[in-house]
């Protein structure tokens, strides 16, 4: 899919909403429609880049740009004592359903003994 058609790189231009909670040269963040915790929101870099599988070595500082901005949305939702999960999901067999990159964090609730 090019990048004017993504649904993400809808809501990176404003083109379509979303509930955004971070937004900065690089990345825009925002609350992911179908929440799987009390806490989900998404990292989604600016950058059309489809998914993980086509990063190249010029996207490291960006991937931990995105780390470093889920570390940041996290601490400010309270969630750094009980802990959260970061997931970046590639392709079809890994769950993938949006292909244009995006970090999830998830929180608010024991994720433990769960990993789908
Ligand atoms: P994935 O399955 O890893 O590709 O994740 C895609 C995520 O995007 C899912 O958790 C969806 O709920 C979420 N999503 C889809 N459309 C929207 C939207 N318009 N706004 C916010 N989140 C969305």
């Amino acid at each position: 899919m090019v990048g004017s058609e993504c649904l993400f790189c809808k809501i990176v231009d404003g083109r379509i909403p979303a509930s955004i909670v971070h937004q900065d040269e690089q990345v825009v963040a925002f609350r992911d429609i179908a929440p799987q915790a009390p806490v989900h929101m998404l990292v989604v870099p600016k950058l059309h880049i489809p998914s993980l599988e086509a990063l190249e070595q010029e996207h490291q500082a960006l991937v931990g740009h995105m780390v470093l901005v889920a570390q940041k949305l996290a601490r400010e939702a309270g969630l750094a004592e009980n802990g959260y999960r970061l997931v970046l999901n590639c392709g079809r067999d890994g769950g993938q359903t949006v292909f244009h990159l995006h970090l999830h964090l998830l929180g608010g609730t024991s994720l433990a003994g769960r990993m789908a």
